[in-house]
């Protein structure tokens, strides 16, 4: 299998917490991975140093077999097929939705007509287009997730990081809103999925990476990484226990 995204002895530190501490792992073409572990372990910086919101203190990210993304703007990165999305998504709130979405999409694409081909598609796929001619602001929770997964989408990433997409959702929410994930990645679109609710993990994840302190507790496949007891331990048995 190809290794869409290799990460090497990584490194970051802000003022003195090390929040990323020699991690390695890497992302197959095609799979779901879960980055999972306890509350400030490092996973959002993981992401936001992929995606180039930080820049590493030391340490390899290649990208594609080619790309070392070191210093790339987040546009540049996107561009490669880098995306992301929020864990609090921000919305054009004073832009209808399709215009919040036709404005990502305008910047990716290479004529009008297809950046307008893509946003429709994309709000029809992503269950919007009733919504697209209300105010981005206006829209409920639950539907700016996908408004920001839209503005993510135009741009067509090879890699998608979700970063707790499902936090917020009510249950009742959570089974469509996995299924939209499963279709993202049905597409072709390989996905790094964050993701407090290990039942959705479950479901959803071919193998998972676990975090502790920084670094790589273990990966593996979904049953062997939850039945260890290292992980048990790492999120002391409590909410997040497998049964
Ligand atoms: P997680 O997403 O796993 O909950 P984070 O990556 O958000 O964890 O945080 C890891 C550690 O890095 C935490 O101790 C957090 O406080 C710290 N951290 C993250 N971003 C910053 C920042 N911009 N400035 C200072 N400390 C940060
Ligand atoms: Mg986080």
């Amino acid at each position: 299998m190809n290794k869409l995204l290799q990460i090497q002895d990584l490194d970051k530190s802000f003022a003195g917490v090390h929040a990323i501490n020699h991690l390695s792992f890497d992302i197959y073409e095609g799979e779901i991975l879960a980055l999972i572990g306890p509350n400030g372990c490092g996973k959002s910086t993981c992401v936001n140093l992929i995606s180039g919101v930080y820049i590493q203190d030391s340490g390899k990210i290649v990208f594609d077999n080619e790309h070392e993304l070191y210093r790339q703007k987040i546009q540049e990165r996107a561009r490669m097929g880098v995306g992301r999305t929020f864990q609090s998504p921000k919305p054009f709130t004073n832009l209808t939705v399709r215009d919040s979405v036709l404005t990502i999409a305008l910047l990716y694409n290479k004529t009008w007509k297809k950046a307008e081909e893509k946003t429709d598609e994309m709000l029809e796929f992503l269950d919007l287009a009733s919504y697209a001619q209300i105010l981005s602001g206006k829209l409920p929770i639950e539907k700016r997730k996908w408004l920001d997964m839209a503005r993510v989408m135009v741009t067509d990433p090879k890699l998608l990081m979700l970063d707790e997409c499902l936090a917020g959702l009510a249950p009742s929410e959570m089974d469509n809103s996995l299924s939209i994930v499963k279709r993202i990645n049905q597409r072709g679109i390989t996905i790094l999925f964050i993701e407090h609710v290990i039942s959705a993990v479950m479901q959803l994840c071919d193998r998972i990476v676990v975090m502790n302190e920084g670094h790589l507790l273990t990966e593996g496949d979904p049953k062997t990484v939850m039945a260890n007891p290292d992980v048990i331990r790492a999120y002391l048995g409590g909410d997040y226990g497998y049964a």
